[in-house]
């Protein structure tokens, strides 16, 4: 902050840090915000901001200076609202109905929270609705076992093995123990270890205890809940899970021998929590930033705890779709069903969804879609830093779009205009991207030929060459003569060209091109059906990922509609 500028004041440097995503709650910032909202919209001085923010410098010089994991915090919000507004128009799946309360849920909810392991956050539509955890319980269930159990003990009595059989299936391994903690018969051997170590405590006063880890996880920004008639419904209903538990005993035997009713109380008690969306988004994020609760600082549970509960969320977290979840979304995750599902991006982020109605697998359906069409935009797969370069031209929020773009832009124009091979070919290709975007449309006026010159120049960033605009005036004239299939025609080699081309061509060179015709496409302010068709080939073509062009697309709207005067 200008040691001169007084005239700023203690709310809009309040909105400035909020701006980054840190909320006003959050305890690495209360003494500033304290301060901050007591001055209300008093001007201060250079000197009274840097006695305000004195105590907590070093994490105000974070938030103010773009310091934190995802630097452009306002325009990632804006990315995922474009994808949270897509996936709630699918109304797929059915609530779950073997208990009134799931069953009367509004299927309509829809949230999605995120928390950063900086501790940023955002949160969309339905996220302060309390609803029961289901079997998003499992997991730290089990990492509770794991704490105080230990490990070996642990796996005497629940296997880690994906059972690719639906949650409340029966079936064990070979060796009697069930698949993995996530399934229900693995998670109602957790609860009998959990349980089991606790002799003199009756099963309320247990769940109590994991409802506490709970509150840990979630930074306690809300108190943890328990659903009285949840666990009434479920205990009324849970003949098959009886007979999972009797299976247990009779197979494997229950650990330390203990009740088989107080072990199915735990398990029946740790579905019957209840949390919102926002608060598994921060329980989340503390698995993503290895147990530290990133809103409090505090260590929750041991990292090596958190490793060995996000291996087997990713092996067997979302039941028998696990393996395709691993294939399109990559990303350790545990759904209930209530609806929520509850994902890690590991050393990034938490997010969670909340959306009632499941598909086939007992999955939220809102959930699943918003996963899939995440990753398809990000680089959040768990193999996306696999390739080389090569992800689809995907974003990686930990890094500025804008400086992003900027620096490989700079490197393709310093390299083309040192004679570099690849650089030109980049640059030929874009050009005739824009050329070709312009002549499908079956017309090239010369506000056109301007539009192409412009992005030229802000791409090359030298001014088109006289030859450049040579070819395009006669392509002009010509064109006025071509039939509408001649012009597709020219369209549909470059395509070809480029399917051809982009076998030498790494993410930038794609990036560079589609952003030629993307700038040539807008230029007129809108973009219609028929440039979004073409946009779409383009990057068909260059195998970047559709969802990368919807973002672009999204962006350049918002840019419009901020610009044009409110009606
Ligand atoms: N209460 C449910 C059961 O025990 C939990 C299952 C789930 O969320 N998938 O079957």
């Amino acid at each position: 902050m200008a040691s001169d500028n007084s005239t700023t004041t203690a709310s809009q440097i309040a909105e400035k840090i909020a701006e980054s995503g840190i909320d006003s709650g959050d305890f690495r910032l209360s003494k500033t915000f304290g301060k901050l909202n007591q001055l209300g919209d008093a001007a201060i001085s250079f000197e009274a901001f840097v006695d305000i923010v004195s105590e907590e410098l070093l994490m105000v010089n974070r938030a103010l200076n773009k310091q934190l994991i995802i630097p452009d915090w306002q325009d990632f919000c804006a990315d995922i609202k474009s994808i949270f507004d897509q996936v709630e128009n699918n109304k797929g799946g059915e609530n779950a109905d073997y208990i009134p309360i799931l069953k009367m849920a509004d299927s309509e909810k829809w949230g999605l929270a995120m928390c950063t392991v900086d501790g940023q956050r955002m949160a969309l539509g339905d996220v302060d609705i309390y609803h029961s955890i289901q079997s998003v319980s499992k997991p730290l269930t089990y990492a509770y076992a794991l704490a105080k159990e230990g490990v070996a003990f642990t796996h005497e009595f629940v296997g880690v093995e994906p059972s690719g059989r639906p949650f409340n299936a029966l079936d064990l391994l070979p060796d009697k123990r069930p698949f993995n903690p996530c399934v229900n018969a693995g998670a109602i051997m957790t609860a009998g270890l959990v349980a089991s170590s606790m002799p003199e405590d009756d099963a309320q006063t247990i769940t109590g205890l994991i409802m506490e880890l709970w509150s840990g996880l979630c930074g306690a920004i809300a108190p943890v809940r328990f659903s009285e008639e949840t666990m009434l419904s479920e205990r009324d209903t849970a003949d098959n899970n009886y007979a999972i538990a009797y299976q247990l005993k009779a197979q494997k035997g229950l650990p330390r021998g203990v009740d088989l009713y107080k072990m199915m109380d735990v398990y029946l008690s740790c579905c019957s929590i209840e949390m919102t969306a926002k608060m598994l988004s921060v329980a989340a994020a503390t698995l993503a930033n290895g147990g530290v609760c990133p809103i409090t600082g505090e260590q929750i549970l041991s990292t090596e705890i958190v490793k060995k509960t996000l291996a087997i969320m990713q092996a067997a977290g979302m039941y028998d779709s696990a393996g395709v979840f691993t294939l399109e979304v990559g990303l350790p995750a545990k759904s209930g069903v209530a609806g929520a599902v509850m994902v890690v991006v590991p050393n990034l982020m938490g997010f969670a969804t909340f959306s009632p109605r499941l598909d086939s697998y007992g999955n939220s359906v809102r959930g699943v879609e918003f996963c899939r069409e995440l990753v398809d935009r990000y680089t959040f797969h768990i193999y996306d830093n696999l390739s080389g370069g090569r992800t689809g031209c995907k974003r990686d929020p930990r890094e500025s779009q804008s400086n992003r773009k900027k620096r490989d832009l700079s490197d393709l124009q310093w390299g083309a205009h040192n004679g570099d091979l690849y650089a030109n070919k980049v640059k030929e290709l874009s050009v005739d991207c824009m050329i070709s975007i312009c002549i499908a449309d079956g017309e090239i006026e010369d506000a056109e030929i301007q539009s192409i010159t412009d992005a030229y120049a802000e791409i090359m960033g030298q001014p088109a060459d006289h030859s450049l605009i040579t070819r395009l005036e006669s392509l002009g004239r010509g064109q006025g003569e071509q039939s509408q299939a001649a012009n597709s025609t020219v369209f549909d080699q470059l395509v070809g060209q480029l399917e051809t081309e982009r076998l030498y061509l790494d993410d930038m060179g794609r990036e560079i091109i589609l952003e030629s015709a993307f700038r040539v496409a807008c230029s007129d302010g809108v973009i219609e059906e028929s440039e979004q068709r073409q946009l779409r080939a383009i990057a068909n073509a260059l195998l970047i990922s559709e969802g990368v062009l919807e973002l672009e697309i999204a962006g350049f709207q918002r840019k419009v509609a901020a610009l044009s005067p409110p009606s």
